[in-house]
């Protein structure tokens, strides 16, 4: 059993200014520590009774205990500043919170799916990283630092925590890591009522034999753990909310995609960029659609004279015949010398049919002016 149970995934409501959230604070009995990377960092009272209770629990060994907590808390930042550098990646303002079971990182909810993927997969990736640096580390340390009495039990703490950890907190025991990740694959694969309950019984049944198997040898805290998560699949099979966002796949999307193009192929620029743009407007969109809708309305834009709005979606796009044209022509009408010089010497511009180059460059260049 694992102590990070990161409910990122799970709706919250957007947090509030920054005044209330510190008030807030006062009243949950959480206090701001610092911030890395403009991450608020709190840690709860929750945290510090865990802490005691290690402490104590560890008969006298004052410097293990020591060093346990310090490792455990910086992988547990280390796991939790994982989910929250891909959240802030998707501007989706996060924080983390050290609390009695471990670490959470709080953030606005993704747009979409694959977005939460990445940003669960991120804690569990960001342990598995760190513990391979510490095996790497080990390996390549002479063997009198391994006798050191810190460094070795440092060595064998971080692996433990940060690979046992990680690797306990993938499976699919909701609303661990794994557990929501397995959820949000059962959601691509059965209708989302049967995925709730497919995700809460899997991870009950696999809860059932870590008891069976290991968790009444456990410490208390485990056994503790265990059935607290026992006890929150519980809850949520018989509420009947869902246990994270539903969201469907936008297949209207597609179809704007393929009516734009065809306005396109048809020279009807002006209705192909109208469709880009409603496009563009819409939700949930696959990256592929997303991508190529934003080509078909750069496109369209340059060739219906929008050139300002062309530049904005074809920056971004790879650099076929069509994309480098339309650029060619954007940074020509606006004048924008220097990015057209630097256009006209790019391999891109050099792969077109040499006489498409000398029509465009008598376009760009009517004077004959020095290359
Ligand atoms: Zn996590």
């Amino acid at each position: 059993m694992q102590p990070f149970p990161c409910r990122h995934a799970i709706p919250y409501p957007t947090m509030a200014a920054t005044r209330r959230r510190d008030l807030l604070c006062l009243a949950t009995m959480e206090l701001r520590l610092f911030d890395i990377a403009d991450i608020p960092v709190r840690v709860s009272l929750w945290y510090g009774l865990l802490l005691l209770y290690w402490f104590q629990g560890n008969g006298g060994d004052a410097r293990g205990t020591l060093l346990w907590v310090i490792i455990v808390t910086l992988s547990i930042l280390v796991h939790e500043l994982g989910h929250a550098l891909v959240a802030r990646y998707y501007g989706l303002r996060p924080s983390i919170l050290l609390h009695g079971l471990g670490g959470l990182c709080n953030h606005d909810r993704a747009k979409r799916d694959r977005d939460d993927v990445f940003i669960i997969a991120a804690g569990p990736g960001a342990g598995l990283l760190l513990g391979l640096v510490t095996w790497v580390v080990s390996l390549k340390a002479p063997l009198t630092w391994m006798l050191n009495p810190w460094f070795g039990p440092v060595v064998s703490m971080s692996l433990y925590v940060n690979i046992g950890w990680s690797v306990v907190n993938l499976l699919p025991i909701w609303p661990l890591d794994g557990g929501q990740l397995y959820r949000l694959l059962m959601l691509r694969l059965v209708k989302p009522a049967r995925a709730e309950k497919v995700t809460h019984y899997t991870a009950l049944v696999l809860l059932a034999l870590a008891l069976v198997f290991g968790g009444v040898r456990g410490t208390s805290l485990l056994l503790m753990l265990v059935l607290w998560t026992a006890w929150s699949n519980v809850t949520a099979l018989r509420g009947n909310g869902s246990s994270g966002p539903i969201r469907s796949v936008n297949k209207g999307a597609k179809q704007l995609l393929l009516e734009a193009q065809r306005a396109y192929a048809e020279q009807d620029f002006k209705e192909a960029a109208r469709l880009g743009q409603l496009l563009r407007r819409e939700s949930n969109v696959s990256d592929s659609v997303a991508r190529e809708g934003l080509l078909v309305l750069g496109l369209s834009s340059a060739r219906i004279g929008d050139h300002e709005e062309a530049l904005r979606y074809l920056r971004a796009q790879p650099e076929t015949p069509d994309v480098v044209e339309a650029l060619i022509e954007c940074f020509h009408v606006l004048g924008r010398d220097s990015e057209l010089n630097q256009m006209l010497g790019t391999e891109s511009f050099h792969k077109l049919p040499p006489e498409r180059q000398k029509e465009i460059l008598d376009i760009v260049r009517p004077d004959p002016s020095p290359r």
